[in-house]
């Protein structure tokens, strides 16, 4: 076991590094076969606050041949201590080396994380290039949702898992299983016949004259052309036991997954796609799992995480019955994502009754027009009845989301965000009384597998004029405004739709000092700058171009389920101000999933049928 007593008195935060929480898994690592390392890209904090990783932990560490151990980015100060003391990055559970691990596991969730992968690779003293990799070096793998777009990441990583770990990774492990004696060639050639997997090694790209992508196409039989999303039909139980950190983390409370996928269909969101179609838990398991979780982690706040949670279909029953059954525990509850329009007067009352938490709306827009045209069919009467209701029943603060930059956005619609943040204020008091209110900016960014993956990014000057508007309009006492480095959003835009040619960007990035580049006191933009121009690309190429619909897209060997053909519709609706209805309350949308999943099918063929 690697001895850390040396070098944890020179870092911040060492208990990130020691491991040993409560409910962590220590397996036999001499007689336990398959050795995984689940790997975060981000500080300890932020990992532990996930919920991918407990889900994938306890999965994995079920099978009785298989030991899971997690690793988290290590801060500069512990790489510094690390690297001068030659110490390679290793996991929290056994502290063995990832170069031992069969398998090293990457979870993709933020693209500015992307240099921190090659950090960890580097500092674990595994080549960073994945053709640099020979059969002694563990087998790199990469899920979650940036895998939705795995080509800049492409050179790193031997193989993407596209789509839900519970429905590909039985499989995956089968295979390894079987293929212990082969050559590392020979078992990505097998792991590329598996549904869900992505061997980016086995395709070639091409690119037009004018530098655009061409294609992309598999160069050994096994590879399929088109590797389709895999998903389970019914989510399984919820992880009940996961880590508890020593130390306080972002999202520092239990967490229960209560529904998967969304069905409002916001034309931005790329998660509404990427894990459609909803699929709910049981309100009896929910009920039960948060009472496994008070037990077995001690948490007294548990936070119900969903993509939108208020549209939870038995949510009023769930925070009633929640608090009626763990009284005695002083349940506190978090809603983390709530939709204005379905936060009904029972949900409010049973939260107001109890120790409250604040509360978080996304408006988007502040103006109707456009949250048509994003397809967040929500009038500003709907947000300000709410925000009267909410601040009827005690709360004295509100926090709420806007984006800037939306596609068809005018000068009006900005200061319609103006207006609509004072009436809501004015809804709920006067003078001294008024509600403090946190206003939370970000620069849209175009998204793969969206209706808006073709717009272009605004630029960065049209984006700061419009924040300095916001600022102008809204720069008063009780309203306090939070606002995202746009050159971090125009990076962001690059790499969610870049092509391989990236890879080159992001290696050079990496080698100019460039980690934890979603981190402001990291974030270093020339060193991007100048690995764009050492590449001969640029950043505007990627963000600031508009595509034509039927110009070659470098994700477009992804399926997500969801038909090309709905995106562009979808599109061409918005351009029109056009609402699609939410097809969880209205008839199906053919989005392509119904010839996939079960219950899509059933509403395609019995589009009456309403679900509330
Ligand atoms: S197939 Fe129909 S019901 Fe299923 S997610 Fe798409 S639009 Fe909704």
């Amino acid at each position: 076991m690697i001895n850390l007593d040396d070098i944890l008195y020179q870092v911040t935060r060492p208990a990130r590094y020691t491991g040993g929480e409560w409910n962590s898994i220590q397996k036999d690592w001499d007689k336990t076969p398959i050795r995984i390392a689940l790997s975060y890209p981000d500080l300890y904090e932020i990992g532990m606050s996930t919920l991918a990783l407990p889900i994938l932990y306890e999965l994995l560490n079920r099978q009785p041949d298989v030991l899971a151990e997690r690793v988290y980015a290590p801060w500069p100060d512990m790489e510094a201590a690390m690297r001068h003391s030659g110490i390679p990055l290793f996991s929290l559970e056994s502290r063995h080396p990832l170069k031992d691990f069969d398998i090293v596991s990457f979870s993709l969730g933020y693209e500015l994380t992307y240099t921190n992968v090659l950090n960890m690779l580097d500092l674990a003293q595994i080549p960073v290039l994945a053709a640099a990799r020979s059969d002694a070096h563990p087998l790199v793998i990469a899920g979650g949702c940036c895998t939705f777009n795995p080509e800049p990441m492409a050179d790193f990583i031997d193989l993407f898992v596209i789509g839900e770990g519970e429905a590909i990774l039985p499989e995956l492990l089968s295979a390894f299983r079987d293929s212990r004696t082969a050559t590392k060639v020979e078992l990505l050639r097998r792991l590329a016949t598996i549904p869900g997997i992505y061997v980016p090694s086995l395709y070639q790209v091409d690119y037009e004259a004018n530098g655009q992508f061409k294609s992309i196409t598999p160069i050994a039989t096994e590879a399929s052309p088109c590797i389709q999303r895999q998903l389970v039909t019914e989510l399984p139980p919820p992880p009940t036991k996961p880590v508890v950190p020593y130390i306080e983390v972002t999202h520092d409370r239990g967490a229960v997954e209560i529904q998967r996928g969304c069905s409002n269909g916001c034309r931005f969101c790329q998660a509404g796609t990427i894990y459609r179609p909803v699929r709910e838990r049981p309100l009896e398991e929910l009920l039960q799992a948060v009472g496994e979780l008070i037990t077995n982690c001690g948490y007294n706040e548990i936070s119900l995480v969903s993509l939108t949670t208020s549209t939870y279909p038995h949510i009023d029953q769930l925070v009633a019955k929640l608090f009626q059954r763990y009284e005695a525990n002083h349940l506190i509850l978090s809603l983390p994502s709530l939709r204005t329009e379905k936060l009904s007067p029972e949900l409010l009352n049973s939260l107001a009754t109890h120790k409250r938490t604040g509360l978080t709306f996304a408006p988007e827009t502040g103006s109707e027009r456009l949250r048509r045209v994003i397809n967040k069919n929500i009038s500003n009467d709907d947000i300000l009845n709410t925000a009267s209701e909410v601040f009827s029943h005690g709360w004295t603060s509100l926090k709420l989301y806007f984006m800037l930059g939306l596609p068809t956005e005018t000068t009006d619609d900005v200061e319609a965000i103006i207006g609509l943040v004072d009436s809501i204020r004015a809804s709920g008091g006067r003078g001294r009384s008024k509600p403090q209110l946190k206003i939370s900016l970000s620069a849209f960014v175009p998204k793969p597998h969206t209706p808006f993956q073709w717009v272009a990014q605004q630029s960065e000057a049209e984006l700061v004029a419009k924040h300095e508007l916001l600022q102008q309009g809204l720069g008063r006492k009780g309203i306090r405004l939070f606002w995202n480095n746009p050159k971090v959003r125009r990076l962001e835009a690059v790499l969610s739709r870049g092509d391989r040619r990236l890879g080159r960007v992001i290696y050079r990035a990496w080698q100019l000092g460039s980690t934890f580049d979603g981190w402001s006191e990291q974030f270093n933009y020339p060193n991007w700058l100048q690995a764009f121009k050492e590449a001969n690309l640029t950043p505007d190429f990627y963000a600031q171009r508009e595509r034509s619909l039927d110009e070659a897209l470098p994700w477009s060997h992804i399926d997500t389920g969801v038909t090309l053909a709905f995106l562009k519709r979808e599109y061409q609706y918005a351009l029109k101000n056009r609402v699609t209805p939410d097809c969880r309350y209205h008839p199906c949308n053919s989005c392509g999933l119904q010839r996939w999943h079960p219950t899509c099918q059933q509403r395609y063929q019995s589009p009456n049928q309403s679900r509330r």
